[in-house]
């Protein structure tokens, strides 16, 4: 989850609370809250970057999920740039891993296939799922994607005092 625009903690915390609410489902773990510069597009605001952890039932799929981040985010008051798909947003929900599936459509990429690419992503999730590998054939685990980052990545990533 990233917000860089209004108030970054209320609309991280909001996104909890409705993930939280989704039928058959559970928010099982929250990393901390991260404070990150723009990535792709430098010209906005820093994010609040968090990683969360689902449990859901078998009635989930991902596309289903992936809808259910796009209603929420909408209700957020997102709204998308087609010039600025790295611009500012108050609420952006991105699915990382979904158990160890491995999925190629048009609209969904399972792992997110930038995942490797920023440390924002891969220092929350190594704090919920390190020990997990990352199903992209790739190999290897979510802390050894971020052993490889590096370190001056890493280091500009520091915890949100908010
Ligand atoms: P944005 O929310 O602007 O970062 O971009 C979302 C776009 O990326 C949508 O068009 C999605 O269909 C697509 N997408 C592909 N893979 C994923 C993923 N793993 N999680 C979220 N969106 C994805």
């Amino acid at each position: 989850m990233g917000s860089n625009l209004g108030d970054r903690s209320a609309c991280l915390q909001a996104a909890r609370e409705r993930l939280a609410a989704l039928p058959d489902a559970l928010l099982a773990a929250a990393s901390p809250i991260y404070e990150t510069e723009p990535w792709g597009d430098p010209d906005q605001p820093a994010y609040h970057n968090q990683v969360v952890a689902l449990t859901l039932g078998p009635t989930w799929t991902p596309h289903r999920l992936l809808a259910a981040l796009w209603a929420i985010e909408a209700d957020q008051g997102r709204i998308r740039h087609p010039k600025r798909p790295y611009g500012p947003r108050t609420l952006d929900l991105d699915i990382l891993l979904f158990g160890a599936l491995r999925l190629d459509t048009p609209e969904l990429t399972i792992p997110h296939p930038r995942l490797r690419q920023r440390a924002f992503v891969l220092l929350p999730l190594a704090d919920l799922a390190g020990d997990v590998p990352i199903p992209d054939g790739q190999g290897g685990s979510v802390a050894q994607a971020l052993a490889k980052m590096p370190s001056k990545e890493v280091g500009k990533i520091v915890r949100a005092t908010e």
